[in-house]
């Protein structure tokens, strides 16, 4: 990981960054590419257009690392709202939640208990609840909630897997045995080499060795990438052990490779869109911004200049 990179994913934490950034015109403007907006009425908009192009959709309603339990359920009566829209409207949407946004990080119980009632309203439209996978500090904490929530028998979660941890084949191996379907991704947090690789072509080969696993033994599998060898290579495996092409899928990124997401679709491939919505958006955004390096010189410029 590249040392400006490990210094954005930092600054994600940064309050005084945070004041500049979402106050500025043309930060705002470079964050909105990546964020439907920031009311429930954008990211339902955002919905609706992506459907408009053959996609389906998972709505994020933004935030995480909340410190205090009225935070944590005032973040869940937003989300109900969100379940209750697409319901109302029978848009083709999903939900994504953090659990830190549920309180994990302070009372596991009560993230049970909050992400639960959103998986029992879910089911009222046979949405799918994917826990995103937050920092190392709560990995464990995360896989083990998405175990307690599946015995509970939400059957409709599922939870994000990070191929550059070290730990995470098992873990796609230990959530599998659960019925789980799992979102296989690289992972966009700053990790210590003591636990998680850090040469890109290590994550590479990581995210292979769990994606040939799940499009062979897999329920549902979402291969959530922008990387076309990873594409391709998914696109090849599928065909070769006859996986149907409505058992798995592809997820991106809002704003990110719009071009690529239409091909997959009219090659007939499933396309699922990761919808971030609402005013904290400020983490998120730094993340995407680290990820890619054209990212940052274009960020930096209009930090500097705005
Ligand atoms: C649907 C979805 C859900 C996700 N959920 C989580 C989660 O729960 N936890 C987590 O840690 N991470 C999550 N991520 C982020 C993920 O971990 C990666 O950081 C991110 O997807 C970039 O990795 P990549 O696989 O696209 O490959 P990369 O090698 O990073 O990118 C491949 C190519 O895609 C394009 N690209 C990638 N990112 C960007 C960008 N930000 N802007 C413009 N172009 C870009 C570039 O052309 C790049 O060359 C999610 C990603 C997706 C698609």
């Amino acid at each position: 990981m590249s040392v400006l990179r490990r210094a954005l994913i930092a600054a994600s934490e940064s309050d005084a960054l945070e004041r500049q950034v979402t106050s500025r015109t043309l930060t705002r403007r470079i964050a909105m590419k990546f964020i439907a907006g920031e009311t429930l009425d954008d990211g339902i908009a955002a919905v609706r257009e992506v459907a408009a192009r053959g996609c389906t959709a998972t709505l994020d309603f933004l935030g995480e690392a909340v410190t205090g339990p009225d935070d944590a359920r005032s973040a869940q009566k937003a989300i109900l709202t969100a379940c209750q829209r697409i319901n109302d409207e029978s848009l083709p949407s999903g939900l994504s939640v953090k659990p830190t946004q549920m309180g994990l990080s302070f009372d596991p119980d009560l993230a049970f208990e909050l992400i639960g009632e959103i998986a029992t309203e879910a089911q009222r439209f046979d949405g799918h609840v994917n826990l995103d996978m937050e920092g190392t500090d709560v990995t464990e904490a995360t896989v083990a909630l998405c175990e307690r929530l599946r015995e509970a028998g939400h059957d409709n979660v599922g939870c994000a897997l990070q191929s550059y941890l070290h730990r995470t084949h098992a873990d796609v191996e230990r959530l599998t045995a659960t019925g789980a379907s799992l979102r296989l991704i690289k992972g966009a947090y700053d990790v210590p080499p003591s636990i998680a690789y850090q040469d890109a072509s290590d994550v590479d080969a990581s995210f292979e060795r769990s994606m040939d696993w799940l499009l062979a033994h897999g329920h549902y599998p979402r291969i959530a990438t922008h990387d076309d060898k990873l594409i391709d290579r998914a696109k090849r495996t599928a065909i070769r052990l006859g996986r149907s092409l409505d058992d798995f899928e592809f997820q991106m990124l809002y704003g990110v490779r719009t071009t690529l997401q239409d091909k997959l679709v009219a090659g007939g491939w499933r396309m699922r869109i990761y919808i971030p919505f609402g005013d904290e958006w400020y983490p998120y955004f730094m993340r995407r911004i680290a990820e890619r390096p054209a990212n940052m010189v274009f960020f930096l410029r209009a930090l500097a200049g705005s």
